[in-house]
């Protein structure tokens, strides 16, 4: 059973506190500094609009009442990733989120309803350049907190052994078919038209020894932007990476579609009504760049890094699924 957290003056003053959060600020410092070396540039996340993504799966929105006009809190920043690369090729934001995740996640220790993504969105970029990136910003920003905070690590009781393998070995790229012959072999019943459930992914995190990529997921588990593979109908250009111990999902990218008839299809496909994504369209019809990126949890990588338990120990304000708190 995962504690709960406590009060907000008895939270913000521990020690254990402190030192998680000196680690996700240097996260941050490292992810900059990465990116902004790479030639990305930083953009500030719009928090509202008229839409937001709808691929998160069983989290319901927030609504905003804008004069009159039913607006959205950002479940995720993607759509608008797309529509500023007309401005910048490479950017990113460190974008806030709100999903109202269903109660039962909070025993997950993975879930909050409010949290930060580290978003990267690359012009004219395909899987394999997103993934390089992914692997890169995580080993430059691994390598920053062993080598600034080793106090705060020993603090935690955090062994900077655990990440020797991450910084010195590439990251191995299991397309989604795989796992779920690795996973049925393990004797987990595990679908081949859907994301890896909780359980899958657990097992295959155990097991390994570094952060892994899974690609190549089914259409369905995921939104109308991840491109379908036009060799492969039915296969999405898209990627997962994973953290070993058991952390699981880091980070979700993809190859985007950026063509106004596809995304037209895909969003029918899903059910929607693509009137409701009006000015995302518009600026696709008049042509968008194709384009790759993806989302890394800023919350899940501090957890994973500090070795915590929990993921609201790594928020200042943990806000957890069904839980009211400040
Ligand atoms: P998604 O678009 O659902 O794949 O989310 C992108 C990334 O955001 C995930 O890989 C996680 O790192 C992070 N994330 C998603 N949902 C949550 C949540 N409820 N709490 C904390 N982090 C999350
Ligand atoms: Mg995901």
């Amino acid at each position: 059973m995962i504690a709960p957290p406590p009060d907000p003056r008895e939270h913000l003053r521990r020690p254990d506190t402190r030192s998680t959060l000196l680690i996700q600020h240097q996260i941050l410092v490292a992810a900059r500094r990465y990116l902004t070396g790479q030639g990305f540039t930083e953009l500030l996340a719009p928090i509202i609009g008229p839409v937001t993504d709808p691929g998160s799966r069983g989290a319901k929105q927030v609504d905003v009442d804008y004069y009159g006009h039913r607006y959205k809190l950002m479940t995720s920043a993607i759509l608008y990733k797309q529509a500023s690369l007309l401005a910048f090729d490479k950017l990113f934001y460190v974008a806030p989120n709100v999903r109202l995740e269903p109660p039962e996640t909070s025993a997950t220790g993975r879930h909050l309803v409010e949290f930060h993504q580290i978003d990267v969105e690359i012009a004219g970029g395909g899987r394999d350049d997103a993934m390089r990136v992914a692997e890169e910003l995580l080993r430059h920003v691994t390598a920053g907190v062993v080598s600034e905070l080793g106090d705060e690590l020993a603090a935690l009781g955090r062994d900077p052994g655990s990440f020797t393998d991450l910084l010195h070995n590439p990251f191995e790229r299991i397309p989604h078919e795989t796992a779920v012959a690795d996973l049925r072999r393990l004797g987990h019943p595990q679908s081949a038209d859907a994301e890896l459930d909780w359980t899958g992914e657990r097992m295959l995190s155990e097991k390994a020894a570094r952060p892994f990529f899974v690609t190549a997921y089914p259409k369905g588990s995921r939104g109308f932007y991840d491109r379908e593979d036009p060799r492969r109908p039915g296969v999405l250009r898209n990627f997962d990476l994973i953290a070993p111990e058991g952390y699981g999902e880091l980070a979700s990218g993809s190859e985007r579609e950026s063509e106004y008839a596809r995304l037209v299809a895909r969003i029918r496909e899903t059910g929607e009504n693509p009137a409701k994504y009006g000015w995302y369209l518009r600026l696709a019809r008049d042509g968008i760049p194709a384009s790759a990126g993806f989302g890394l949890g800023v919350q899940r990588l501090t957890r994973y890094l500090a070795g915590r338990e929990a993921i609201w120990q790594a928020s200042a304000y943990p806000k957890l699924p069904g839980v009211v708190s400040p």
